[in-house]
C-alpha cells in the first residue's frame, strides 16, 4: 500500500517565539502573502504541510495535471520584472513548469528563510488579554503572532471515498492530490481510476497509455471540453508582455478574472444556427478557453433553457467522437447545467474510452461497495487491480481552514460557528475571529474566477489593511456580526439567482458526506467583488471594528 503524504518528521525542540505574522500555506497565496508583509516590514512566520513550496502545484503532481487558465492569465502581476522576465512554453503549463515558476518566486524575493516546510498547524487560539494569536503545529513549534493568516487554498484537503476495505487492498494506491514526488510507472499494470471531474479527466488518457488494463470507474459524467494545448507562440507572449498592464486591469474588472468581451446577447435570442456556429468556433480554436464557452451569451449560468444549448452541444460531441454508442451514452452528462459544476478542460479525454484497454463501470448503476484485498467490488462483480488512482477529490474551501482547530473569542470555534455552514465578512474575515483573515475564503470569488486574479486581490486587501492599522495604531481588526450576517446572506441571494445551486457539486459541499449544503463562492464576479472590497477600506474598514 502506498500513502504518499509527507507525515510528520522527527519532533523539534519545542519552541515559542514572537511574530507578527504567522501565515499557513506556501503556495500561491502564502508566498505573495509573505512577500507583501515582509514588504511592510512585519516578522513573518509561514508553515507549510508540504516538503516543499507550491501548494496545489506541489501535491497535485499527477500525469496530465496542468492548469485550466492560460499561463499569460495565470502568473503574478505583482513584479513588473517578475512577469517580463518568465517566459512560459504553452497555453496551459504542466504541474512541473508551474512548479518550477512558483521556486522561482520563492528564490526570487528569497521567500524560503522564512517558510517552515513539513510543519502542519494544528491549532490557533485567540488570546483576548494580549491580543494575539497562539499557533502550535505538529513538530511542536509554539508561536504567538498579532496576525493570523490562512492561506491554506480552497482544495487541499483531499478525500477518499467512503468505501471500506482499503487498508486490506494488496495493490498500491495514490489520491491524486497527494501524488509520490518519484511519480509511479503503470507499464503493464491493471489500473482502477475512481473519479471522473477535472483531475481524473486529465489523468486517465495518460495512465491509458502505459497500462495494460484501465477501468474507468464513473458516478457522475463532467462536461469535458477540448484544452487544445499548444506551445506559446513567442512573438504572442511577447505581444502580451507589450500590453500586460492593459491585460492585467481588464482581467481585474472581469467577471471570471480573465478579460473577455461582455456578450450583450442570452443564447436564446439570437438563431440556432448562429449560436449553433458559435459554440463550434469555440470548441475548436486553438486560443479557446472556459471562459470563451461559457462568456459567449450573457444568460448561460442563469438561463436553463440557453444552458440546455450548449449542453447539448456538448452531448452531441461525445456521441460523435466515442465509437461505442452505450460508452457514449454514459458519458454524456445530463444532471447538470454545463458550468454549475466545475466544466473540465481534457486532452483526448473522450477518445481515451475508444482504446481497447480502457473500460467504464458506471457506479451510479453498479455502486462501489467494498476495495477488496484484490481489488474493488461493485454491486455487481469484483474487478481485480494492481494499483487505484483516487481522482476523488477535496473537502473544498471550509475543509482546509477547519483542518486546523482555530479558536476565537470565547474560545469559540470555527467549526462549531461554520457548523450550518461558512459564514464570512466578504470570505476575508470572521466575526469574533479578530485579526484572522482567510486568502481566497468561502465568501469570496476565489474557485469561480482565475484564482491568481482573487489571491493578488485578497493579500493585497490584506496588507493594506494592516499597513492602515499600523499607521493608526490599531491592534486589532475584526468583522461586525451584522456586516457578517449581511454579507453571507448576500453571497447566498446572489447565488440563488444563479443555476449553480441546482447541481450537485463541491461547490455546495454536496461530496462530503454530513457537509452544509451551501453554495461557497462568491458567484458576483471579480470585478464587482474587488470594487466592494475597495469601497468598504475607503470608507475605513466599514463593517469591522478596529481597536487599539
Ligand atoms: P472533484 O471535482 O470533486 O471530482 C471528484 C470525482 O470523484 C467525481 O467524479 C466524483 O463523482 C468522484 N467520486 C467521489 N467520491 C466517489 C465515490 N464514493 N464513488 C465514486 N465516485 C466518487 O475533484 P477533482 O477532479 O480533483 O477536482 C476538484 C477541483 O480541483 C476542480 O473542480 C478544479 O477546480 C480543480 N482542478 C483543476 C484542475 C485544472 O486546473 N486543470 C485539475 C484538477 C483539479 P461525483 O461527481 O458523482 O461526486
Amino acid at each position: 500500500m502506498t500513502q504518499t503524504s509527507p507525515g510528520p518528521q522527527q519532533v523539534d525542540e519545542a519552541s515559542t517565539r514572537e511574530v507578527d505574522a504567522v501565515v499557513v500555506g506556501a503556495g500561491l497565496s502564502g508566498l505573495y502573502m509573505l512577500h507583501k508583509l515582509r514588504g511592510l516590514g512585519l516578522s513573518v512566520q509561514v508553515y507549510e504541510r508540504d516538503a516543499g513550496v507550491g501548494g496545489t502545484w506541489f501535491a497535485n503532481r499527477y500525469p496530465g495535471a496542468r492548469v485550466d487558465v492560460k499561463s499569460m492569465d495565470y502568473a503574478y502581476s505583482f513584479d513588473a520584472e517578475l512577469e517580463q522576465e518568465w517566459e512560459w512554453t504553452e497555453k496551459y503549463p504542466a504541474q512541473e513548469e508551474l512548479l518550477r515558476y512558483i521556486e522561482h518566486v520563492a528564490d526570487r524575493f528569497d521567500l524560503r528563510p522564512h517558510i517552515r516546510l513539513r510543519t502542519r498547524v494544528t491549532e490557533a487560539v485567540f488570546d483576548e488579554g494580549a491580543g494575539r494569536w497562539r499557533v502550535g503545529t505538529d513538530r511542536g513549534d509554539r508561536v504567538s503572532a498579532q496576525y493570523l493568516i490562512m492561506a491554506t487554498g480552497c482544495l487541499s484537503a483531499s478525500r477518499l471515498p467512503e468505501v471500506p476495505g482499503l487498508e486490506g487492498f494488496r495493490g498500491d494506491w495514490y489520491h491524486t492530490a497527494q501524488w509520490p514526488e518519484e511519480g509511479v510507472d503503470f507499464t503493464g499494470k491493471r489500473v482502477a481510476v475512481i473519479g471522473t471531474a477535472s483531475s481524473g479527466v486529465q489523468v486517465i488518457p495518460l495512465i491509458a497509455e502505459r497500462a495494460a488494463q484501465l477501468t474507468v470507474f464513473q458516478r457522475t459524467p463532467n462536461f469535458v471540453i477540448p484544452a487544445n494545448n499548444h506551445p506559446l507562440d513567442p512573438d504572442d507572449q511577447r505581444s502580451v508582455k507589450a500590453r500586460y498592464a492593459e491585460v492585467r486591469k481588464a482581467n481585474r474588472e472581469s467577471g471570471f478574472g480573465v478579460a473577455f468581451p461582455e456578450a450583450t446577447k442570452g443564447a436564446m435570442e439570437v438563431p440556432d444556427q448562429e449560436r449553433h456556429d458559435y459554440y463550434r468556433k469555440v470548441w475548436y480554436d486553438k486560443d479557446n478557453s472556459l471562459v470563451s464557452l461559457l462568456s459567449g451569451y450573457n444568460d448561460l449560468i442563469l438561463s436553463k433553457d440557453s444552458n440546455d444549448t450548449i449542453a447539448q452541444f456538448v452531448r452531441d460531441r461525445i456521441a460523435e467522437v466515442v465509437e461505442d454508442p452505450e460508452v457514449a451514452e454514459q458519458l454524456q452528462p445530463w444532471d447538470h447545467p454545463l458550468g454549475a459544476k466545475r466544466p473540465c478542460l481534457g486532452t483526448n479525454y473522450y477518445e481515451t474510452f475508444n482504446r481497447p484497454n480502457v473500460s467504464l463501470v458506471n457506479v451510479r448503476k453498479t455502486p462501489l461497495t467494498e476495495i477488496t484485498p484484490a481489488g474493488i467490488r461493485t454491486s455487481e462483480k469484483e474487478f481485480a487491480f494492481d494499483a487505484v488512482v483516487f481522482a476523488t477529490g477535496f473537502d473544498a474551501m471550509t475543509g482546509p481552514l477547519l483542518a486546523v482547530d482555530i479558536r476565537g473569542r470565547d474560545g469559540a470555534r470555527l467549526t462549531e460557528r461554520w457548523a450550518e455552514g461558512p459564514r464570512t465578512y466578504l470570505g476575508l474575515a470572521v466575526a469574533g475571529f479578530p485579526n484572522l483573515f482567510t486568502i481566497t475564503g468561502p465568501g469570496s470569488p476565489s474557485v469561480l474566477s482565475n484564482m491568481m486574479v482573487s489571491i493578488e486581490q485578497h493579500v493585497e486587501w490584506v496588507g493594506d489593511a494592516i499597513a492602515a492599522m499600523r499607521a493608526q495604531g490599531k491592534r486589532t481588526i475584526e468583522a461586525t456580526a451584522d456586516a457578517e450576517d449581511f454579507w453571507t446572506r448576500h453571497v447566498d441571494e446572489v447565488a440563488q439567482a444563479t443555476l449553480y445551486p441546482t447541481a450537485d457539486s463541491w461547490y455546495m459541499g454536496s461530496n462530503v458526506p454530513g457537509k452544509p449544503q451551501v453554495f461557497m463562492p462568491y458567484p458576483a464576479g471579480v470585478g464587482l467583488y474587488r470594487q466592494t472590497c475597495d469601497e468598504v477600506a475607503a470608507a475605513g474598514y466599514n463593517g469591522f471594528e478596529l481597536a487599539e
